[in-house]
């Protein structure tokens, strides 16, 4: 079912979902169905799965390093038709434009399509680890946007090629990232909001937002968008806090502010155990907020460890 249909048929009550990351390549997949299995008593109606870029790894090649491309993190299609079977829940894959021809996109949509998903989270992607800047790849979507208007064109039957034109349609409901402290290339915050009603105005069905730690921001961004006319759901992303690293990673990556209440409780902690506790209680206090606000579902990043997203689970839903 549509995240669009989900929202609509829960009447007001806040649903529950979070995403997950595919294992590195050699893992079993069986730590994520155990990470998986503790939060499906929350039945969120739909899981999402993340697709990573490829990136460059150094081969020894008898004294001589020789520099090769992999994918890390492969699977994302098969995972959400495997976790779609396993625990009969919606899943969506994230389809980037980073590291993918227009044409193997489609490929991965058309699979999607047979496998009876119904969901896509259409995303630009991050530069690869060693560039500064994103590089769009030779024909593949340069901007999330892009993607959108592919996507819809599959819905619509079109195909990259001009003369095929499908008689089965595919009918995705469309998510795509919203940002509450700016995306970080954005040279001001309304210039981003604007890119953001591009990709509703090309068809995005819903908005989900980058994490943030003070819900005003979350606020103020749902009500610029709805002065613009962005009038799609917008859900928002919580992260709870693991490893007193975050505390510069997260700015660091996602260009965001942390409260100081929170940096000041984080430093304060011993050990990193402590630390996930006050991550915990915080996600706890802005998800109750959020709730008591209604937001349509409240959205975790698990990044593949769901302890701390079950117990902020136990206190919410
Ligand atoms: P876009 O919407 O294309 O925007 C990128 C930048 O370009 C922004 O600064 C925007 O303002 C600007 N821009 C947009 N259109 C134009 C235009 N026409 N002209 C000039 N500037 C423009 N990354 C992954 O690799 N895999 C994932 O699975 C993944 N999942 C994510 C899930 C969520 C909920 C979020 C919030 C992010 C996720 N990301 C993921 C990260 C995302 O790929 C990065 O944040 C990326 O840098 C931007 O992606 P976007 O889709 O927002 O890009």
């Amino acid at each position: 079912m549509k995240v669009t249909d989900h929202i609509k048929n829960a009447n007001g009550k806040t649903l529950f979902s979070f995403e997950i990351v595919p294992p590195v390549k050699g893992k079993k997949i069986q730590d994520l169905y155990d990470n998986i299995d503790p939060l499906m008593e929350f039945n969120p109606p739909f899981i999402d799965v993340t697709t990573s870029r490829e990136e460059y790894v150094y081969v020894d090649k008898e004294g001589l390093y020789e520099k090769n491309i992999t994918r890390m993190r492969p699977g994302t299609v098969g995972i959400c038709a495997s976790i779609k079977h396993k625990f009969d829940v919606d899943t969506i894959p994230h389809v980037i434009c980073g590291g993918f021809t227009k044409a193997e996109t489609e490929y991965m949509l058309i699979d999607c399509h047979y496998l009876g998903i119904d969901n896509v989270m259409a995303l630009r992607g991050d530069a690869m680890k060693e560039e500064q800047y994103f590089k769009p790849t030779d024909g593949g979507n340069v901007y999330a946007s892009d993607l959108v208007s592919q996507i819809q064109n599959l819905n619509k039957g079109q195909y990259l090629l001009d003369d095929v034109q499908g008689e089965d349609k595919s009918d995705f409901c469309v998510g795509v990232a919203g940002y509450p402290e700016k995306h970080l290339e954005a040279p001001s915050f309304m210039s981003d909001l604007k890119r953001l009603k591009q990709k509703v105005d090309a068809g995005a069905d819903y908005v989900v937002t980058q994490m943030f730690f003070d819900n005003k921001k979350y606020f103020e961004f749902v009500e610029a968008a709805r002065e613009i006319g962005i009038n799609v759901p917008i859900i928002p992303g919580i992260k709870p806090i693991a490893v007193k690293r975050h505390l510069q990673l997260l700015p660091q990556i996602f260009s965001l502010d942390l409260p100081q209440d929170l940096v000041d409780a984080v430093e304060s902690c011993k050990n990193n155990a402590d630390v996930r506790q006050v991550g915990v209680e915080w996600a706890i206090q802005q998800s109750k907020e959020l709730k008591a606000a209604g937001v349509p579902v409240l959205h975790y990043y698990s990044m593949g460890k769901s302890n701390n997203i079950k117990a902020i689970a136990k206190a919410i839903f």
